[in-house]
């Protein structure tokens, strides 16, 4: 068996730059379950936060963050979070990822619910793929081994300590054992969980079944970012609109031409995602519609498409000419805020079991991401990982929250196994914006009885399949336990935030 120092599951930012940053350590591996550049990070537009504009500062970044967060991020992340952005930003800056700039300076794009522009963008909207094309050739060039097509199904530990990584070989059905002293999970989101998503198809939860199942904490489960614009035309996966879009001026319109998201928040566009989502949700339910229209046309068209030439030419590919006509739009589900639990350093309650970026629940989204907080929380804790790893020992602190455990729910007669298809329609249907305690109830015992019919997994459907259960199974239960809404959990029966649900559910197999 091969050993190797760090094993890195996932080839997206996360996985990529702590290869980078580790390669100075020890041997590294990378092990991604499709070919490198498969992944959410490609596709991120808006750009990446950090106070390094005039006017702003790491104190307002933090007030920013921990509003967002509706009373449950936690101030030790966020600080780390703020402080420590500017010097992640020109590591980024050092291996030459090309941020735009205006007159010399860097330049900086204003998203909802920030107080102040701080987003850094590069080739306009296409942030994710330029870091993303940067990283991985720079992983290339320093060879670093990548094993593309290799789905990791099992975290081995021994005695409480990882040991390893089992994976499938995608391409020839056959099951590798790879030996490690450390694994770096970087497996991204789970937007594949719902039937309407901006994520492409490698998200599907695997990082939160690996570390759940190799006996790690699962935090935050409950708290699903849904996205309020994205492109939706019949026959199509939904395309995101980015925020920036309405943050350089862009406004909601219903199927009747009217501007309304005023009727749900004072900041109107510029409201946090939740109230945006839920307010166009509500709209389309109000005029029968399975849309809304995003209206650029007052703003001058150079400017719109010089500042957004992916979300152009893909309107444009697609009939639209969006400086012409409102273009339609409607939410999709699109980052998961809870995940693998962490301390400040990327540890898991598990010695030598680290988790980075989408999949990991550092504690700095609370119950609801800032937006383009994501890439930058993979870059601050990406580095401390490989910091703490360097160290002997760990120190996981694993005193905050509450723990729970996976009822046991009865399936009654015989149950046909769950589809994909059917699994993201109960989410969406049930699990999603807007969510009550009978639809929740129903969702958990369908997602039970799925876990249950799961066929023998031995491709990567299969197992990307039984991720998602798990991972839909985690959520609908959170989803279900916790009697209130706060940040992207709303809920119908318990419209209201509680002071007595300022706390996190905390999963742990076994529990
Ligand atoms: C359309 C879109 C726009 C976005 N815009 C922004 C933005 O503007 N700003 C911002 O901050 N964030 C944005 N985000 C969120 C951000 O892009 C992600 O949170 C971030 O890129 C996640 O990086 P990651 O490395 O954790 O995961 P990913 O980039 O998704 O990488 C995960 C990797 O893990 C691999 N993998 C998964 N499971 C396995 C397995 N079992 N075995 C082996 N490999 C596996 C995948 O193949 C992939 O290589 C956006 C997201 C989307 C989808």
């Amino acid at each position: 068996m091969n050993e190797y120092d760090y094993i890195i599951v996932g080839s997206g930012i996360a996985g990529l730059y702590t290869a980078l940053l580790a390669k100075e350590q020890g041997s590294v591996l990378i092990l991604t379950k499709g070919s490198i550049d498969e992944c959410n990070t490609k596709h991120a537009q808006g750009g990446i936060a950090a106070a390094i504009g005039h006017g702003d500062s790491a104190e307002l970044h933090y007030r920013d963050t921990i509003a967002a967060g509706d009373g449950l991020c936690d101030p030790e992340a966020v600080r780390i979070l703020v402080e420590e952005a500017p010097d992640r930003i020109s590591d980024l800056i050092n291996f030459s990822v090309p941020f735009d700039t205006q007159d010399g300076e860097i330049a900086l794009a204003r998203e909802a619910a920030h107080s102040v522009p701080r987003i850094l963008h590069a080739g306009g909207d296409a942030t994710g793929e330029r870091i993303e094309v940067t990283l991985s050739n720079m992983a290339i060039l320093a060879k670093i081994g990548i094993m593309e097509h290799f789905l990791a199904t099992e975290i081995i530990v021994e005695d409480g300590t990882v040991s390893g990584v089992r994976a499938l070989d995608c391409q020839t059905g056959s099951i590798e054992e790879f030996g490690c002293k450390s694994v770096i999970i970087a497996t991204g989101g789970m937007g594949r969980l719902f039937r309407f998503t901006t994520n492409p198809d490698i998200a599907t939860g695997d990082g939160i079944a690996l570390a759940y199942n190799a006996g790690a904490e699962i935090a935050d489960m409950e708290f699903f970012q849904f996205h309020p614009t994205a492109l939706r035309l019949p026959g199509m996966p939904p395309f995101l609109i980015s925020e920036a879009v309405r943050g350089e001026g862009g406004i909601l319109r219903n199927t009747e031409g009217r501007q309304f998201m005023f009727d749900y928040s004072p900041q109107g566009e510029l409201a946090p995602r939740d109230i945006v989502a839920r307010g166009i949700l509500f709209e389309m339910r109000k005029t029968h519609s399975g849309r809304v229209f995003l209206d650029v046309t007052h703003l001058p068209p150079h400017k719109v498409s010089a500042r957004f030439p992916s979300i152009y030419h893909f309107c444009q590919e697609h009939g639209l000419d969006m400086t012409k006509s409102p273009i339609p739009v409607a939410p999709a589900a699109h980052y998961m805020m809870g995940g693998v639990k962490t301390n400040a350093w990327g540890e898991t309650n598990i010695a030598g079991l680290f988790a980075a970026g989408e999949t990991a629940c550092t504690g700095v989204h609370g119950a609801n991401r800032l937006a383009s907080n994501s890439l930058l929380e993979v870059l601050i804790f990406a580095k401390r990982i490989v910091q703490r790893s360097k160290e002997e020992g760990w120190r996981c602190d694993t005193s905050k929250g509450e723990h729970y455990s996976l009822s046991e729910r009865g399936a009654s007669g015989t149950v046909p196994p769950l589809s994909l298809a059917a699994l993201q329609s109960l989410m969406w249907d049930k699990v999603g914006i807007v969510r009550c305690g009978e639809g929740l109830e129903e969702a958990a015992s369908i997602l039970a009885s799925g876990q249950q019919t799961l066929e023998m997994l031995c491709d990567r459907p299969s197992y990307e399949l039984s991720s998602l259960i798990l991972s839909g199974r985690l959520m609908a239960e959170a989803a279900l336990a916790r009697e209130e809404s706060r940040g992207a959990h709303f809920r119908t029966d318990f419209p209201e935030s509680s002071a007595d649900w300022l706390r996190h559910i905390v999963f742990r197999k076994g529990d």
